[in-house]
């Protein structure tokens, strides 16, 4: 597919800050980054103006480092300020959640202190399904109830740490503290390849020095200033936002 030969097609799937068109090609979508923001399983919604645009061009960012670092994503290219073209994939419709220290989910299941750093990063997941508030499950769960198989479950843990140690590194050079995060992972072509995307919606991020927050806690918990954070981080990683 050439670059100009990509037109937007019928909406496939409208999620909570994304919606998903078909292309001309069938084997990409058209991902396009809306403002809406949701939290607590959409009990709170708002649009944040610079949103889409903002979250596009920060998980182009993010997407590309992990290509640079030999993890395959189906990100493909920005094809407008709020939309990126990517693979279609079957996605499994599990969340991968890296904790690299304690806070949100964790603290208030397992009654753990926020902000303990972890000697070793805490890998979890959870089963996407909006009517049953994403539940924690397990390999078990996902095996019996063919969610996953064993080996795209061990793919996903062993890529979801990959990514860690890509992100970490790039959110410590840049004075930021990469709390946790959520992943999600598709099928393209039999293999199984990073989706969704990777922004300040769906990852914790902190100041390395005050600990301020710097992700969608803010939204959370009413602290303001929500896309100006975003906006922070994506400057101190370098990001030029259009
Ligand atoms: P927690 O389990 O503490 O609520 O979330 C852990 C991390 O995963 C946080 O960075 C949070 O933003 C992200 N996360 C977990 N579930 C979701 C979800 O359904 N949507 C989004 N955008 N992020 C999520």
């Amino acid at each position: 597919m050439t670059e100009q030969s990509w037109s937007q097609g019928e909406l496939l799937y409208a999620g909570k800050a994304k919606s998903i068109y078909a292309t001309d090609d069938p084997s990409r979508v058209m991902m396009l980054f809306r403002d809406d923001t949701s939290a607590f399983n959409g009990e709170k919604k708002e649009a944040l103006n610079r949103k889409g645009r903002v979250n596009n061009q920060f998980n182009a960012f993010m997407m590309q480092k992990l290509a640079d670092a030999g993890i395959e994503t189906h990100f493909e290219r920005v094809v407008s300020p709020q939309a990126s073209l990517v693979k279609a994939m079957k996605m499994v419709p599990l969340e991968c959640v890296v904790r690299n220290v304690t806070a949100g989910g964790i603290c208030k299941r397992l009654g753990v202190p926020a902000g303990e750093t972890l000697d070793q990063p805490i890998y979890e997941l959870f089963l996407k399904n909006d009517e049953l508030g994403d539940p924690m499950v397990n390999d078990s769960h996902a095996i019996t109830f063919g969610w996953a198989t064993a080996e795209q479950l061990a793919d996903m843990k062993r890529l979801s740490f990959a990514v860690n140690d890509v992100f970490k590194a790039l959110f410590a050079q840049a004075g930021l503290l990469l709390v946790d995060y959520k992943l999600e992972f598709g099928v393209y072509e039999g293999r199984l390849v990073l989706g969704d995307e990777f922004s300040p919606d769906g990852c914790r991020i902190w100041d390395a020095q005050t600990r301020e927050k710097l992700d969608k806690d803010r939204f959370r918990m009413d602290l303001g200033d929500v896309i100006e954070s975003y906006e922070l981080v994506g400057h101190r990683l370098g990001i030029r936002f259009e």
